[in-house]
């Protein structure tokens, strides 16, 4: 049974600046302010776990008992049908030790035979955690397929290669409402407000 949450704040349990303002968007119509794990100096676990479930998990306990409070993390990535899911759970590390999307997302396209289907999907696992050792996950995804040469200057990583089913855009090139709107990130936290928080917006 998931547990309510009834704090004055959240901490988001990611070191992601992208990450972070699109979970402080997604909080701030129930008016729970979202302060980060990078600005309370929390450590950043080492990832272990083989799903998006259990990454998710691990790093929202970590900030929760190290800062005492309720925390939310994120453990999301593209997972390419062709390439059986990759980079998936390793989308992060595709961009190298200085997080380079643009050479990331060059090695998706490089690894792609010419003629494999270019189905892709965003998931996202949410995870709510509270220092009591407490955890609550939720899980969602957004289908689409990439699309070469990369296009718009919006959103983070792999935006620009990710046109959403039936759309035309790349989520690079969205408005942030839009992307919102049926992102992977927006149907997981759809999920966890159902069940974690009060008082639906
Ligand atoms: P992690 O969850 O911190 O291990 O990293 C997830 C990685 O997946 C991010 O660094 C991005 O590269 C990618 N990713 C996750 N969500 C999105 C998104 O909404 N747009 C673009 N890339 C994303």
């Amino acid at each position: 049974m998931a547990r309510r949450f009834t704090g004055r704040r959240i901490v988001v349990a990611s070191h992601n600046a992208g990450k972070v303002a699109e979970i402080a968007d997604l909080l701030a119509p129930y008016e729970i302010p979202a302060v980060s794990a990078g600005t309370l100096g929390l450590p950043e676990p080492e990832e272990t776990g083989a799903t998006f479930e259990e990454n998710a998990a691990i790093k929202a306990l970590a900030s929760a008992s190290a800062a005492g409070e309720a925390a939310l993390s994120d453990d999301s990535g593209l997972a390419v049908a062709a390439l059986g899911g990759e980079p998936g759970i390793h989308s992060a590390r595709w961009g190298g030790p200085r997080r380079n999307f643009t050479l990331a997302m060059r090695r998706v396209e490089d690894a792609l035979p010419p003629d494999a289907a270019r189905d892709a999907a965003f998931v996202c696992a949410l995870a709510l955690a509270w220092p009591d050792g407490h955890v609550d996950t939720f899980e969602g995804r957004v289908e689409g397929r990439l699309v070469w040469p990369p296009r718009g200057t919006r959103g983070f990583g792999y935006d620009p290669i990710f046109v959403p089913e039936g759309g035309r855009l790349t989520f690079g090139e969205m408005e942030p409402g839009a992307k919102h709107a049926i992102s992977h990130r927006a149907d997981a936290f759809g999920k966890l407000a159902a069940a974690c928080l009060a008082g639906a917006p």
